[in-house]
């Protein structure tokens, strides 16, 4: 937005929650499981009966060390448990316990595509807690409470203001959530609620040079990718407007505020104010020890990270000729790019196996509504039909009946190709036959190529397509369209042209 004199620019910052996909909850065996019968995965420690004493989950402590160094943060050697205290009725034990003043991760950043021109986003800190259990509003009357999901492992992650639109807000929010489902440390289901969104959004107004700057809103609990998006962009239109209402002179005096987001009216509402940080009267957990990192523990964490997915998109772009956009769709889920390149290492052309994964079994794959690597073909056999269309042996068509077949039988695709006729004909006296058929079933077409100089080599692919058609994917593109050619030039001569 701008007048003369009048420029803006939106100033986001995110907080994050993962959820970490252990097995059990971060200070008791109790089962992390979604959807499971309320009340049914508690225990004494979740429940914060008095007495019991809490013990730390290492694999969740593990899960964040591994995203923080994904993240290029250090990882603090020492770090302890600090109590929240705060009061709500899904919060049993009337504190969260939290990381206060020394973050597992912290000082680290994340790099986004950015369209080409990358851009780096600051991570603050990225610390480990444990989420509160669930009020339920829907029965009239009354609020019923779930503690199921009470203890559940969160890492919080915390960025810099760094991100300056909603779009690019909504690239690193698919970005995080690719990084944490590569790494393994979190499902990232978004429906789920396994991952939380909170942007905080400002606005810097600058008119006749002098900068003036938005309270900060922090939209909660965004749990889709569209919701960030609509979240945020409406959020700055409405502090400009507001902002411009009155030149910012009740701006001034309004605090920071929390706002929800209504998705079926596209706007943000006022939530309770924001409580300062005092107000949650931190203080190291007495019942927990401080946790010291090994650092050869540290070491082999890091030596363990899997190669992530913006360097794995350029690689593939680089090493496989694959289009930015191809290779994004790919490696957007991790089996699927770890069945590309098994099927490389058993002998596929990289080139055409990539082509194929793209045109041939994503095609497969969305029909039966299933990600490639849950086709259930091997690598082998992928590897192998490729090889069948770069030694010729069967056409980059007849791929795509042989990779169905190979979908409900267990035979080898050159088998297939044999059994379904796709094996290619170059026989010189077949496809002349095939090509006979289709200038004969076509005159209009072979008009336009003796006639129509501009349209000519369209017509000329057309025939050569209804020969590909009639021999039923046998015939050998190249040699037919070769016939074509010289069978109309003889029809040229004879008819005196
Ligand atoms: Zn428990
Ligand atoms: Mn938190």
């Amino acid at each position: 937005m701008s007048d003369q004199n009048l420029t803006t620019r939106t100033i986001i910052g995110m907080e994050i929650h993962v959820q970490l996909a252990t097995r059990s909850k971060l200070f008791c065996g109790c089962a992390v499981e979604f959807g499971a019968q309320p009340n049914t995965r508690v225990c004494p420690v979740c429940l914060g009966m008095p007495g019991v004493l809490p013990v730390m989950n290492r694999q969740a402590v593990e899960f964040s060390v591994r995203t923080g160094v994904a993240l290029n943060c250090r990882v603090s050697s020492f770090t302890k448990w600090d109590r929240k205290s705060y009061y709500y009725p899904d919060l049993p034990k009337n504190y969260q316990i939290s990381q206060y003043d020394l973050p597992l991760c912290h000082d680290g950043y994340f790099e986004l595509d950015g369209n080409g021109s990358p851009r780096r986003i600051g991570i603050i800190r990225a610390h480990l807690e444990e989420d509160a259990g669930k009020n339920i509003h829907d029965t009239p009357g009354c609020t019923l409470v779930d503690l199921n999901r009470t203890g559940t492992p969160l890492l919080e992650i915390v960025t810099e203001p760094d991100l300056a639109s909603a779009d690019e807000a909504y690239e690193f929010a698919v970005e995080l959530q690719r990084l944490v489902t590569y790494l393994g440390v979190s499902e990232g289901s978004m429906q789920k609620g396994q991952m939380r969104f909170e942007p905080n959004v400002n606005v810097a107004i600058t008119r006749d040079g002098v900068e003036y700057r938005t309270p900060i809103c922090e939209i909660k609990n965004l749990n889709s990718f569209k919701a960030i998006r609509g979240a945020i962009d409406y959020e700055s239109r409405r502090q400009i407007q507001d902002w411009m209402a009155d030149n910012g002179y009740l701006q001034k005096q309004r605090p920071n505020e929390n706002r929800g987001w209504n998705d079926d009216r596209g706007i943000t509402e006022v939530q309770r104010t924001k409580e300062e940080a005092h107000d949650y009267r931190y203080f190291p957990d007495p019942d927990l020890v401080p946790v010291e990192l090994d650092q050869a523990w540290l070491a082999e964490v890091e030596a363990s990270l899997p190669e992530l997915p913006r360097q794995r998109r350029a690689r593939l772009v680089t090493d496989f000729g694959m289009s930015a956009k191809d290779a994004e769709t790919i490696v957007g889920d991790r089996a699927t790019a770890d069945l590309l390149e098994a099927a490389v290492a058993a002998g596929g052309t990289p080139k055409l196996l990539a082509k194929q994964f793209v045109n041939v079994w994503s095609k497969l794959a969305r029909q039966r509504e299933v990600s490639i690597a849950a086709l259930g073909v091997d690598a082998a056999r992928m590897g192998a039909l490729a090889r069948l269309v770069d030694d010729g042996t069967v056409s980059a068509t007849a791929a795509n009946q042989i990779a169905e077949r190979m979908l409900e039988e267990g035979d080898s695709p050159q088998a297939l190709a044999e059994t379904l006729g796709l094996v290619r004909v170059v026989d010189t006296d077949q496809t002349a036959q095939w090509v006979e058929e289709a200038l004969a079933a076509n005159e209009k077409a072979v008009k336009t190529v003796l006639t129509n100089p501009k349209k000519a080599k369209a017509s000329e692919g057309f025939l050569r397509g209804q020969v590909m058609r009639i021999s039923g994917g046998q015939a050998d593109p190249k040699l037919a369209g070769e016939m074509i050619a010289r069978r109309i030039e003889e029809i040229r001569k004879s008819s005196g042209g």
